[in-house]
């Protein structure tokens, strides 16, 4: 069994060596990762220079640094490193929920897509804060799902966006399937003036308003329980087809 381990957060985050010591009794886990952080860097791969990568130790492992993106990784891993591909690719566990819109953003979300995109089953993990060191339960939910994932597969183009609620471990009421739900972000920019007179802009990071549907990811971790979404490839708006179909063929 090939596992690959990635991240968004960059190869010396926490979370990733967490995320890779878990899956180590379930089969030959292989580390490539950012060097630098990409969180939000979403699905962007590198076209217009080449990728280079710097091998490194970490707790008697091998892994790579990979000058590029999440989805650079995860194709690079795919392509060229774990030869024939891995079974199974895991990212995360990410500093940070990727919860409603963050998936489009997200890096971590990303790198677990492009192994869709490949054919091969994945799963992103990401912890709801983005302070806590504690990444026991994501550790033991991402066991848990790549043992099932493992067992049973994934349905075709499908995908798992898990995030852990931001509690302390005894206080999580359980795992609860999800849809996606909103996130509603009013950070603006802030404008200020660099030492040489130069105007910038920064964004702010303001937190965001949930909407609390049931049912979706929002709610679940709202509720103290690990989100578990399937995420599919196919972007078409199946319900809008008729109505676009009403006036643009008409
Ligand atoms: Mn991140």
């Amino acid at each position: 069994m090939k596992i690959l381990v990635t991240n968004d957060d960059g190869v010396h985050a926490e979370g990733l060596w967490a995320l890779a010591r878990a899956l180590r009794p379930l089969g030959e886990v292989t580390v490539v990762a950012p060097a630098q952080e990409q969180s939000a860097a979403s699905h962007a791969i590198t076209m217009a220079h080449p990728l280079r990568l710097r091998q490194g130790q970490q707790e008697g492992w091998t892994y790579w640094a990979v000058q590029g993106t999440p989805a650079d990784c995860v194709l690079l891993a795919i392509k060229r490193i774990i030869p024939g591909g891995p079974d199974l690719v895991a990212s995360g566990i990410n500093r940070g929920a990727n919860l409603g819109e963050d998936m489009i953003y997200s890096g971590t979300v990303a790198a677990a897509r492009e192994a869709a995109i490949q054919g091969i089953p994945a799963l992103a993990i990401s912890n709801v804060s983005s302070t806590s060191t504690d990444f026991g339960p994501g550790a033991a939910i991402a066991v848990r799902l790549a043992q099932q994932i493992l067992q049973h597969g994934l349905p075709p183009q499908t995908l798992l966006n898990v995030n852990v609620p931001d509690c302390p471990a005894d206080a999580l009421r359980g795992v609860r399937v999800t849809r996606q739900g909103r996130r509603v972000y009013r950070s603006t920019y802030v404008e200020r003036r660099d030492p040489r007179g130069g105007l910038y802009y920064w964004l702010g990071a303001e937190r965001p308003e949930d909407e609390n549907v049931p049912g979706t990811d929002v709610a679940a971790v709202q509720a103290g329980y690990i989100s578990v979404t399937p995420i599919h490839l196919d972007m078409t708006a199946h319900e809008a087809l008729d109505t676009v179909a009403g006036w643009v063929e008409s």
